[in-house]
């Protein structure tokens, strides 16, 4: 049969994320995906409880976004950028421009969420050295923190987190501790220490601090407190570091607000956007910048900011994403969230009971589980094919970031499925390498 041959040949040749060719984890043939569901080659359908990592904020294949990449395909679908601009591109900026929060419309096109956060610690090194200040060359990030898998990236993430075979090849930045002020508590001063010692001690070395605004997502799946925030601007505003919020995972409503950001009312100077973009429909990530830093950089020596991908700005994946934008524009999202937040959050909080569940939380359209020991790679399929729930726990966090537009029936489903696994033994089995998302 084609299915299994398709499968046979996956498993001897092709890497999937995170994973062995040697002892490949099993992999599902998909064969199609609308809303909320992705239809396997076997007919069988699955709740996409993770939104194909966190971007398919509008559901699979929306017949908006399907429509906007197929007129554009008709007339050009890929430009190179440098000589040429485009009306996607042109069209997505001013979009951009009118969500991101005040001042931040300057915007650098990159193919991925990783590149837009090497372009963002590009851009703050370019705009110290622009000033006369090129010792200005570390990066002060958090511990628990994921910004990407390219060099620069994983020598921003967490340094004890999933890169650590990597340690050697990176140049050393800073790590603050990680925020412990639970999201929703009482704000704790003690949080931001860390931050302030590394700050007090390095700050002149220091190009720019840079934090998932409120949600550390593939690393720690921890909600912390937004006034946090307010702290790192005040601490960069008084050290003349610039201020980099990576949105990527938690911006474009997945914690209620059109950013996480806005939870503590406070800006950045440069932030990436990424994965919900086009509606994770294409890839592509954008880095916006304020005036203040673009102007820098172009006063200094070069004056161009040095970076180019040779697909940067793809008129196919602008179109996408402008209309992604307008789908959000156009409905209430941040209801949706809390919505998604309210069902999540009366269906999950019982598993806190359970003997093996260390937490549950919920903000936004994020949910988690943090349990002791993740039961088996066995129990965790089960539950995916007994429920036809699509869930990927990683670390000790079994969780769910569904579509935006996900209804109350789909987010009961998925709440029983995290529940049925929650409730599953814990693996005695050596955890294996099954670190990230
Ligand atoms: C996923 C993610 C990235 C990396 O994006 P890619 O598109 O996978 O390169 C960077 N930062 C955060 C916060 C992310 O969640």
């Amino acid at each position: 049969m084609q299915e299994e041959r398709y499968l046979e040949y996956d498993r001897s040749f092709i890497w999937h994320p995170y994973a062995s060719l040697k002892s490949p984890p099993r992999v599902r043939l998909a064969r199609s995906a609308s809303g909320v569901e992705i239809e396997l080659a076997d007919g069988r359908r699955l709740v996409d409880a993770v939104s194909s990592w966190w971007c398919v904020a509008h559901g699979h294949n929306h017949p908006a976004i399907v429509e906007a990449i197929r007129r554009q395909s008709e007339r050009m679908c890929h430009l190179m950028f440098g000589g040429f601009t485009h009306e996607p591109a042109v069209e997505l900026a001013q979009r951009l421009a009118a969500f991101a929060p005040g001042g931040l419309d300057r915007v650098f096109f990159a193919d991925s969420g990783s590149i837009s956060v090497e372009v963002a610690a590009k851009m703050a090194i370019q705009y110290h050295a622009a000033l006369g200040h090129p010792e200005r060359r570390r990066i002060l990030a958090l511990k628990g923190g994921y910004h990407g898998d390219t060099s620069l990236c994983m020598a921003l993430s967490d340094p004890d987190g999933m890169h650590t075979l990597f340690k050697g090849l990176m140049t050393s930045h800073l790590f603050a501790d990680k925020p412990t002020c639970p999201f929703g508590d009482e704000w704790d001063p003690g949080c931001a220490r860390s931050l302030e010692n590394l700050i007090d001690e390095h700050g002149r070395e220091i190009a720019a601090v840079i934090c998932e605004p409120v949600l550390q997502a593939a690393n720690a799946m921890n909600f912390y407190h937004p006034r946090y925030l307010r702290e790192m601007r005040r601490l960069c505003d008084e050290s003349g570091a610039l201020l980099v919020f990576d949105e990527i995972a938690a911006g474009l409503h997945r914690t209620g607000p059109r950013w996480a950001q806005d939870h503590a009312s406070t800006t950045p100077d440069i932030m990436t956007v990424g994965k919900a973009l086009t509606g994770g429909h294409m890839t592509l990530a954008a880095t916006l910048a304020s005036a203040r830093v673009a102007d820098t950089i172009s006063n200094g020596r070069p004056s161009a900011f040095m970076h180019g991908p040779t697909f940067m700005a793809n008129p196919l994946a602008c179109a996408a994403a402008s209309a992604s934008l307008d789908l959000f524009a156009a409905s209430d999202y941040a209801a949706n969230a809390r919505r998604i937040e309210g069902w999540f959050a009366s269906r999950l909080m019982q598993l806190k009971d359970l003997p093996n569940v260390v937490d549950v939380r919920t903000l936004g359209a994020v949910a988690v589980v943090e349990v002791r020991r993740m039961p088996s790679q066995s129990d965790i399929s089960d539950v995916i094919d007994a429920h036809g729930v699509w869930l990927r726990p990683f670390c000790n966090f079994i969780y769910s970031m569904p579509p935006l537009v996900s209804d109350e029936r789909t987010i009961d489903r998925i709440a029983c499925a995290i529940g049925d696994l929650a409730s599953r033994p814990p693996d005695v089995a050596p955890m294996d390498s099954d670190f990230h998302e």
